[in-house]
């Protein structure tokens, strides 16, 4: 009996999950044959709906509902849960690590593959500022979307309970840099759940908490156009939100946010969402990569120079045959990213079946975001909303986006219970530290002169945004 022909898909993001559900459907005859396998390696047994995930920090989206669990989706597939850590196309041998690699201490394994799909996705793209990488959170992963609004939540108890002012306004300053759509909608979503919030607490009044969006550049939200951009702005701005454009964020070290601008903002929360590089993997692969780092892909959306390599989303420079610019490629958005799957699936399916493959071609149409609840802005297809339409259209347009009828009913269903009752102020910062309340439990008892007089177990050194 002949092995299948193995497609090995790397990254259950976007990209990976919805072109292993649609090659899954297309190659169902030669699944059912065992004519072909499709392997799915990722870190995450679930795909995230990042658009979802400042909802999700507000607590208006439950966070088991923006994922979406790879296994039960992608039935006819093998999904493993591991890391690609290089690839040599060449020899059609991907290097990776699992969970039971890791538990068996064995190293890394090696799987051979026939057609390889890459879509590991971006990473944050960290610029090296003094403390950030000690104090700073990002904002791609549904857990720092939680590990932020517990924090949030946890600086405002800090913030009521404390003597001193100076704790008192450090807790209450939260720092978020870059002006994308995370960072803006982050900002937007997780001050109106603290303002919200702030009415539980007798000692703090909303006007008390500092919100800060550090931008470099002169504009925030380019995505949506120039006039909704300053819109935005305007939006914000009302709301008390303090937003520096063409300032950098230049150092935060000992929890002191410094600014270009030479501001210096005492602070235990800094979130940088200042764009994204691709996944780091991408380096350690045989395949032609361009100046910043992603893959050349044609608009076929093949890897340039190579057979047998496919490639969509955040990773891939895959030529915009729309635009009327020489050498523009997609932007590294949901948008090219869930398009791309489409014609990449066929494309696959066709190379299998010896049939001709077509080009990727989609002119951006704009796009929505939300500032908050009921509040937005959208510039699509030419028209341009802000206020709640714009917001009812991030919904609607996010909603329609969301992979598979289960989690979209979910999610509206939440949001129509939302509607009726009150919003979710409670933070569950200790299912961070789930042995927690056991450890003290079961520990030997201590005497009392073990502690020295000032020595709390509060008085340790903590560092991160989730550790408060
Ligand atoms: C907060 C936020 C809001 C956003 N809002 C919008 C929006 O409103 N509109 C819009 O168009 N876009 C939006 N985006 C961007 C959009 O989500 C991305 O462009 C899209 O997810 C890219 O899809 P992808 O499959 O390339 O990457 P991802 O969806 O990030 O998937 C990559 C996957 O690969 C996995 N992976 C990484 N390295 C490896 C490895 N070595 N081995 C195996 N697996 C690996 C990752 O764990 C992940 O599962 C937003 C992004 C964020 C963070």
């Amino acid at each position: 009996m002949t092995e299948p022909a193995r497609i090995l898909v790397v990254g259950g993001g976007y990209v990976g999950m919805y072109t292993a559900l649609r090659l899954q459907r297309q190659l169902k005859a030669e699944l059912r044959d065992g004519a072909v396998e499709i392997v799915v390696v990722t870190p995450e047994p679930y795909m995230t709906y990042q658009p979802f995930l400042p909802e999700a920090a507000a607590g208006s989206i439950s966070p088991r509902h923006v994922v979406v669990p790879l296994r039960r989706v992608l039935d006819k597939c093998r999904v493993l849960i591991g890391e690609v850590h290089s690839i040599e196309h060449a020899k059609r041998t991907a290097t990776l690590s699992t969970l039971a690699t890791e538990e068996e201490g064995t190293g890394n394994i090696q799987l051979t593959y026939d057609e390889l799909v890459i879509a590991p996705g971006s990473i944050s793209r960290t610029l090296p500022v003094p403390g950030l990488a000690d104090y700073a959170i990002g904002f791609k992963a549904v857990e720092e979307a939680i590990g932020l609004r517990n924090h949030v939540i946890e600086q405002m108890d800090i913030a009521s309970s404390t003597r001193d002012p100076a704790l008192r306004d450090a807790a209450l300053t939260f720092v978020f840099v870059g002006g994308g759509y995370a960072g803006v909608e982050a900002l937007g979503e997780l001050e109106d759940m603290a303002r919200y919030t702030s009415r539980y607490y007798h000692n703090i009044k909303p006007e008390d908490l500092k919100w800060v969006l550090v931008e470099a550049s002169n504009r925030i939200l380019p995505e949506v156009g120039e006039e909704m951009g300053k819109y935005a702005i305007r939006e914000l701005r009302a709301r008390n939100i303090d937003v520096r454009l063409e300032t950098r964020l230049e150092s935060c070290a000992d929890r002191v946010a410094v600014l270009s601008d030479g501001t210096r903002l005492p602070t235990r929360t800094v979130v940088w969402t200042a764009g994204v590089k691709p996944a780091p993997v991408l380096a350690d692969t045989d395949l032609p990569l361009n100046e910043r780092g992603r893959l050349k892909c044609t608009a076929k959306l093949t890897v340039e120079g190579v057979e047998h390599a496919w490639a969509a989303g955040d990773a891939a420079a895959v030529p915009d045959v729309t635009s009327d610019e020489p050498g523009k490629e997609c932007a590294p958005n949901a948008q090219h990213a869930v398009r791309q799957t489409k014609v990449l699936a066929e494309n696959i399916a066709a190379s299998l079946r010896g049939q001709p493959l077509k080009e990727y071609a989609h002119k951006y149409v704009g796009s929505v975001a939300s500032l908050g609840l009921h509040k937005g802005v959208a510039h699509v297809y030419g028209r341009k909303l802000k206020g709640y339409p714009a917001w009812l259209m991030h919904r609607a347009y996010h909603l329609s986006r969301m992979p598979t009828f289960n989690r979209k009913a979910r999610v509206l269903a939440e949001w129509t219970l939302a509607g009726l009752f009150k919003r979710e102020i409670v933070s569950l910062g200790s299912l961070e530290h789930p042995r927690a309340e056991f450890e003290l439990a079961a520990a030997p008892p201590k005497k009392a002169s073990d502690n020295g007089p000032d020595k709390g177990p509060a008085d340790g050194p903590k560092k991160g945004p989730a550790s408060g």
